[in-house]
């Protein structure tokens, strides 16, 4: 077995032809000759139902998830294809009360009107049996985003295939190489690969993979009804940026620690998370389950201002949602809907050097915070 990054680096790599490209470019084709008219269909035949692209990509994600992968054109479309596969009226779906908020709209305001029973728990628990009786499908988001607390996916796997559901884990944060569901009992891995994945903040893609390839070939028939399919351009982008996931994982993850620890000092950021902490809630569960602790961390501040001007001090930490990126970046969750309060930031660890950006957040942070700026605010009371 290699490592993490020689994986990456080879991970869906096509037979070696002599004079053909390293990594071959996106094959940007709607139709494909067909040969003789009377003969069998090559495999590919028109872009939407199949391309050499999508191929490469989905051998290369479903050997780091360990599944049968299925592309699609964002990490919603992803999620709102298994939704829409398993969801049954009269029938329950079970969704992270503090998980991505569009999955829980689309839940609410476009299931659960063709009578499909929505229920939402918090990833912390309590998971009470009930919860489990007459579902189709559990969603599990772990690390929840933003919140960043975890569940335990082998036990709350074998409850849901004890009630005879299908157990999914949305696995954007953690990434394939920061946690493999499909190993611990999951039977579908859900994830935008919008964020660390691809990790250059310049393409929108998700993937669906599965422990079992009949329903990955039941998802890529209903990909190819439902019409909605990613371009090669981006797929080949995507696999492209593969490449470097444990490397820049590393320095997320080196930031991202030397960020918690420094902020935990800092007395006008509170309630610092992130899973590697060892006094984090989340810790117990996430060192028994993770690979890696990843790159996001989140904090309080006093208050929405206090952030505007924490962002605008800082020179390395762009204001942006998303998380991932090679650039750290910083997003107030509650502008979304988020249940968090105003203050509360969701910070993305990037890859510049970890001395560089734990003193310009540092810095940030004190011109923030000083009581000069604004007199009227003391970090340690106001709340
Ligand atoms: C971003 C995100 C999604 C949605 O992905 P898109 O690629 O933006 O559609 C789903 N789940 C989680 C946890 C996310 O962070």
């Amino acid at each position: 077995m290699v490592g993490d990054g020689t994986r990456c680096v080879h991970a869906g790599r096509v037979g070696e032809v002599a004079g053909e490209a390293l990594h071959a470019g996106p094959v940007l084709a709607a139709a494909y000759h067909l040969g003789p008219p009377d003969g069998d269909l090559p495999v590919d035949f028109y872009g939407r139902s199949a391309n050499p692209t999508w191929r490469a990509l989905e051998a290369a994600i479903g050997e780091l998830d360990g599944g049968h992968t299925v592309l699609y054109p964002s990490g919603m479309a992803a999620v709102s294809a298994l939704l829409r596969l398993l969801a049954r009226p009269g029938a329950a779906v079970v969704l992270p009360a503090d998980g991505y908020y569009l999955a829980r709209a689309l839940a609410a305001e476009e299931l659960a009107p063709l009578g499909v029973e929505v229920r939402e728990v918090p990833t912390p628990g309590p998971w009470p049996d009930s919860v489990f009786d007459g579902a189709t499908l559990v969603l599990l988001e772990t690390p929840s985003n933003p919140g960043l607390d975890v569940c335990d996916i082998a036990a709350l796997a074998a409850r849901a295939h004890a009630a005879g559901a299908l157990l999914a884990v949305d696995n954007t944060t953690a990434t394939p190489l920061g946690q493999r569901p499909l190993e611990l009992g999951a039977d579908v891995v859900v994830a935008s690969d919008s964020k660390a994945l691809s990790g250059h903040s310049d393409l929108i893609l998700g993937h669906l993979s599965c422990a079992d390839p009949e329903l990955a070939g039941r998802l890529a028939t209903t990909r190819n009804r439902g019409g909605a399919v990613p371009g090669p351009f981006e797929t080949w982008l995507a696999h492209r940026g593969l490449g470097t996931l444990d490397l820049r994982l590393a320095r997320q993850a080196a930031n991202a620690a030397a960020l918690a620890t420094a902020l935990r000092e800092h007395p006008g950021a509170l309630g610092v998370r992130w899973p590697g902490l060892a006094d984090d809630p989340s810790f117990e569960v996430a060192s028994r389950q993770m690979r890696r602790f990843g790159g996001v961390l989140s904090f309080e501040l006093p208050s929405a201002a206090a952030v505007s001007r924490f962002l605008a001090a800082s020179t390395l930490v762009a204001s942006a949602t998303s998380f991932g990126g090679l650039r750290s970046s910083a997003d107030r969750r509650e502008r979304w809907g988020d249940q968090v309060g105003p203050g509360f930031v969701r910070l993305s660890a990037g890859c510049e050097d970890t001395d560089d950006l734990t003193a310009d957040v540092l810095k940030a942070l004190d011109l923030a915070l000083d009581p000069v700026l604004d007199p009227k605010l003391d970090p340690r009371t106001e709340r």
